[in-house]
């Protein structure tokens, strides 16, 4: 099964046993929450007892307090990535397990700003592993992917983040200006909770140099509504991402089935959607059966599958996600090879490595002769 992942949270994404070999190499002993809490019963040395924690986790995500057990749940991984040499080491290693996944392109995402809460370096250290890492698997595995530079959205702007007064959205959209090249992309994005009151149009100003360097820029939009009129993420703020932030994908987009408006727009600019079912109902805002996904594609937007959090939603693979959402929304094998297509064309790559990608597939789909 060939896929394309475009949507994916790079420590979200690390399985049971990295972050278990990465414990014992510094010798956390404790899983801990994002806030410090001891998570009773869990050894994060054990790749079973990790897997157990995530299967709970799983289980609650849709309760009232879901969100909360959702941020909760980072600490884990967070915590066990102590240096630049694991955060490069990291994307390497994901980047290899999701190409063996069957993924022919990967595109891991992640804020400097958090992962410096366990890393002593500063951001632009951080951000250069973390493309260091990207780029090691291209030069020695051959496995293409890209990074997407993050910031969480309840930080970005000014006197949000008690420890950054200027907020997380300004250094990181010009890290990313700083950084991306256009023969090795660095994309930005932003990420986090909750999407009201902090919508996209709040970060215009401050997204301004990324998107004036060129830098590509995915949105998380419309995700934490619920159906049928999406109040907490409506459709409006998805064209705000596209008109006022220049966005040329979106993360999620599942409010776009609230307005028929506001598909056509995004499908007259060629704005892409990264669809993640899995994660939006085990977030609790869609059940998979009634995911709209299947309309997107009839309408003929330009929709790829992603899983968005490996280890919260139980989901470690687009594979996996496919497998999982086919039955209940009557998808077959031509369309996720329209995903995968959709996913390579929206990709945040050059020219080159995108004729290249294409060539992948199409190799991977011949007959075989012998
Ligand atoms: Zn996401």
């Amino acid at each position: 099964m060939h896929t394309c992942e475009l949507h994916r949270h790079f420590e979200a994404g690390l399985t049971p046993e990295a972050i278990a070999r990465l414990a014992q190499r510094h010798r956390v002993t404790e899983a801990r929450t994002r806030a410090g809490t001891v998570i009773a019963g869990v050894d994060p040395q054990d790749p079973d007892s990790i897997c157990q924690y995530y299967a709970a986790v799983a289980e609650g995500l849709s309760a009232p307090d879901g969100a909360a057990r959702f941020i909760d749940s980072f600490g884990l991984p967070l915590s066990v990535m102590r240096s630049l040499d694991d955060l490069e080491s990291a994307v390497f290693d994901q980047l290899i397990a999701c190409a063996a996944d069957g993924s022919v392109h990967t595109e891991l995402r992640g804020s400097p700003y958090t992962y410096r809460e366990h890393v002593d370096a500063s951001i632009d250290e951080i951000a250069a592993a973390l493309v260091l890492g990207v780029q090691r698997a291209w030069d020695e595995r051959g496995v293409s992917g890209t990074f997407i530079l993050a910031f969480s959205r309840q930080k970005g702007l000014p006197g949000c983040d008690p420890n950054l007064p200027a907020g997380q959205a300004g250094p990181v959209a010009d890290l990313a200006a700083r950084l991306h090249r256009s023969d090795r992309p660095v994309g930005l994005d932003i990420a986090g909770f909750p999407e009201r009151p902090f919508p996209p149009g709040a970060f215009a100003d401050a997204l301004r140099p990324a998107r004036d360097a060129g830098v590509p820029i995915t949105i998380h939009a419309g995700e934490q509504g619920r159906p049928p009129v999406f109040a907490d993420a409506p459709p409006g703020f998805i064209v705000d991402a596209i008109e006022r932030l220049g966005a040329r994908r979106i993360g999620h987009g599942t409010s776009l089935a609230g307005s028929r408006d506001a598909r056509a727009f995004v499908r007259e600019r060629g704005v892409a959607v990264e669809c993640c079912p899995v994660s939006t109902a085990c977030m609790g805002f869609v059940p998979i059966a009634q995911h709209p996904l299947p309309l997107f594609l009839a309408e003929g937007l330009s929709v790829s599958l992603s899983t968005d959090d490996p280890l919260m939603v139980g989901s470690p693979s687009v594979a996996h996600s496919f497998t999982a959402i086919a039955g209940p929304l009557g998808l077959d094998d031509a369309a996720l090879l329209t995903l995968t297509r959709n996913g390579i064309e929206t990709a945040f790559v050059t020219d080159e490595r995108r004729r290249w990608l294409r060539a992948r597939l199409e190799e991977g789909l011949a007959p075989r002769t012998a």
